[in-house]
């Protein structure tokens, strides 16, 4: 498939471009947007055949349900039975923005979208050519991370070339996606309300007003084997080729202990991801990528999934990471390094 680029400045969106993507989702074709969590792998959330490919082109596991993306709070009457009352007040609050509901579907939803759930996903992105795009199209958008599946996220233009180019019918350059780690995902079906995947809106800002916020813990936490409660979380993501591990604890403790294991690994190419504070302590290894500074976690958000594609372009065989509090932010983060750990976390240092 010959992939067309269509370039857009976020500062001056051109109409005529803005209705030729529009076109296109219409004629069921696969448009990659960017949205301010990461790249999304877009197509009519109405044409079943069209969200077919969406797994196709990612090779992603037809049981892993799609984010249906929308522009204005009207949309979803259609695509769900019932809004509980949080779930409104949630919308007021943090639409449009990087969080996603799960809610009871209607029957127009296709279960290909849907993975043959009784739920859907539904987001509203905040992110200023994805609105213009699905204000124009006005037609739900079902799109899943744009990267091949198993690989992390895209966060910018060339990640999504790297991935796809030659896979789908469009892909919009709009630069780089601010926030970098996918939407925090929430389930409004239970009760309480649910965190089945941390990101960006965290649980102490949903707390605000679901005080009796649960977070399903598979989600955070590196030893419990249940299986997690959204679909995508039992897989292993954003994982890079290299073998990772990531340490938890006093960072001087950290950088001692990667120190000691890179000096046992000499034969093998080695990469840190390390921050502002730690990385001129480390010694000996091949690329020390600093994320920014731990005063600043949504720095350190924006730069992960870039630092992970950047191992495996420079062939790296062990990542050691430097690990975050699960507070804030920082849970979205260790959920993300967790899983390009496969689970090897080392406490206690
Ligand atoms: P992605 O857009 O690639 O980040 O993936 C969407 C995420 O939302 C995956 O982790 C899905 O499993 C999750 N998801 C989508 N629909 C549902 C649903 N109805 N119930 C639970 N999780 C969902
Ligand atoms: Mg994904």
């Amino acid at each position: 498939m010959n992939t067309k680029i269509i370039k857009i400045d976020e500062n001056n969106i051109e109409k005529d471009k803005v209705k030729e993507i529009t076109k296109a989702f219409s004629d069921g074709k696969l448009v990659v947007i960017p949205t301010e969590t990461v790249y999304g792998l877009g197509a009519n959330g109405f044409d079943e055949e069209a969200c077919k490919n969406i797994f196709k082109a990612k090779g992603r596991p037809m049981d892993n349900p799609l984010i249906l993306h929308i522009a204005d709070v009207e949309q979803i009457d259609e695509l769900v039975s019932e809004i509980p009352q949080v779930a409104k007040d949630c919308m007021e609050m943090f639409w449009p923005g990087p969080l996603t509901m799960i809610l009871k579907k209607s029957d127009k939803m296709s279960d290909v979208v849907t993975a043959g759930l009784d739920t859907v996903a539904i987001r509203m992105p905040s992110h200023k050519i994805a609105r213009e795009i699905l204000k124009d199209c006005k037609l739900p958008i079902a799109a899943p991370s744009a990267n091949l599946s198993g690989r992390p996220s895209p966060t910018a233009f060339k990640h999504v070339d790297e991935d796809l180019n030659n896979k789908v019918d469009i892909i919009v350059d709009g630069g780089t996606s601010n926030v970098g780690i996918e939407s925090t995902v929430i389930d409004m079906t239970s009760n309480p309300p649910m965190i089945l995947r941390p990101g960006y809106v965290t649980y102490e800002d949903l707390k605000v007003l679901i005080p009796d916020l649960a977070v399903d813990n598979t989600t955070i936490d590196a030893k419990d084997k249940t299986v997690p409660k959204s679909p995508g979380q039992k897989y292993k993501h954003y994982a890079p080729k290299a073998d990772a591990y990531c340490f938890v604890g006093n960072l001087e403790g950290v950088v001692k202990e990667v120190n000691k294991r890179v000096k046992e690994n000499e034969d093998k190419k080695i990469a840190i991801l390390a921050t502002a504070e730690t990385k001129d302590g480390y010694e000996g290894a091949d690329l020390v990528i600093d994320l920014g500074s731990r005063e600043n976690m949504q720095e350190i958000a924006h730069n992960l999934f870039e630092a992970l594609r950047k191992c495996d372009t420079e062939d790296i065989e062990i990542i050691y990471a430097e690990g975050f509090d699960f507070r804030g932010i920082g849970a979205g983060i260790m959920n993300r390094l967790l899983k390009a750990c496969g689970g090897k976390i080392v406490f206690g240092l």
